[in-house]
């Protein structure tokens, strides 16, 4: 097995259900180290009980993650593929987001027995609900945001909170919600800064002392582009707006409960599903139910947000 693209919270509570599940099968399992990259260059060890003790709560990947340009080549998968067959390794676990996954179907289209396993902080993957990791880095998101507050309505301030996810709003969205914010931004449903400096201009009318802005990193207008509009329109507003990036923080340290369940629950199904012939597939959740998607309909593409849940949002910001 290996985990590759971004590190999520829950990758190696994974690495440790599919490393147990396969060994109680009476298998033999491997570790890859650095994703794609370790695969071609034959960063390969034999992964046993004891090696995947004490790892469940701990956040990044212990297997390493690495980009691998090399993977996308022809040249680099035959050495890839040459490495597993050399050693006797007839499967592959690919722990990982979107980009991970389309190299998984090219895996499968090329003979190679390959289940994915999602996980992304992003929650961006096709044929799952949710992605290992998107529980803890919303959660993180929420803990700044309700933070920011605090001191927001100390000083009759607004924050803007910039937070991760790529081109997907997912967690901006979620975490927006979940900690009452007065406006998000998603790169799925843009807003121009004159209509944020509109809402903040509305809120301090309203008397809030406190107004919480809060963005995904894809955004086409800018937490700067934001930030600077309402500067210059400050006087007309009431609110002063600071930025917090988050960046990385939102994707390190511990996992969640929530982000170990699934981790456990899809490792031990990557398992199933290959003792079962059904490679070449995502395993994921959808309600309360495990699936698997054939890798092909995962491959690159993503999935949208809940838009209604962004409706919601804005209501209840009165
Ligand atoms: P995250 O979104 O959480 O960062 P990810 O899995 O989407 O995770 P990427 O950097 O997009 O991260 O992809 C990880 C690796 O997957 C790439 O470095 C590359 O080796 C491989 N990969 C991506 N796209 C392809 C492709 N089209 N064909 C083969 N391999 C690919």
């Amino acid at each position: 097995m290996l985990t590759s693209g971004g590190d999520a919270p829950g990758m190696n509570a994974a690495v440790r259900a599919a490393t147990r599940a396969a060994l109680a099968r009476g298998w033999a399992v491997f570790g890859v180290h650095n994703g794609y990259a370790g695969l071609i260059a034959g960063d390969i060890h034999a992964l046993h009980a004891r090696d995947v003790g004490g790892i469940i709560q701990r956040g990044g990947t212990v297997l390493g993650s690495a980009r691998s340009p090399e993977f996308t080549t022809e040249a680099g998968r035959a050495t890839a593929l040459a490495n597993l067959k050399q050693r006797g390794i007839d499967a592959l676990v690919v722990i990982g987001g979107n980009g991970s996954q389309t190299g998984s179907s090219v895996l499968t289209n090329e003979g190679l027995a390959v289940v994915g396993v999602a996980s992304t902080v992003d929650n961006d993957l096709f044929g799952t609900d949710v992605t290992i990791g998107v529980d803890t880095a919303v959660n993180i998101t929420v803990e700044a945001i309700d933070r920011l507050r605090t001191t927001g309505s100390s000083h009759k301030r607004a924050f803007l909170v910039e937070t991760m996810g790529r081109n997907c709003g997912y967690i901006a969205l979620m975490a927006g919600l979940a900690g009452g914010a007065e406006v998000i931004a998603i790169p799925e449903c843009e807003i121009e800064p004159h209509d944020v400096a509109e809402r903040l201009r509305a809120a301090y009318r309203r008397g809030k002392t406190h107004a919480l802005v809060v963005v995904a990193e894809g955004v086409k207008h800018s937490a700067q582009a934001i930030v600077q509009h309402v500067t210059e329109h400050r006087d007309t507003i009431g609110f002063g707006l600071r930025v917090t990036t988050l960046g990385h923080v939102v994707r390190g340290g511990a996992p969640t409960a929530a982000d170990r369940i699934l981790a456990t629950r899809l490792g031990a199904a990557a398992v199933d599903q290959l003792a079962r012939g059904a490679a070449g597939v995502l395993v994921g959740v959808r309600g309360s139910d495990i699936v698997a998607t054939p890798l092909a309909e995962v491959a690159g593409k993503t999935k949208g947000v809940n838009q209604e849940l962004l409706a919601l949002a804005r209501v209840l910001a009165q």
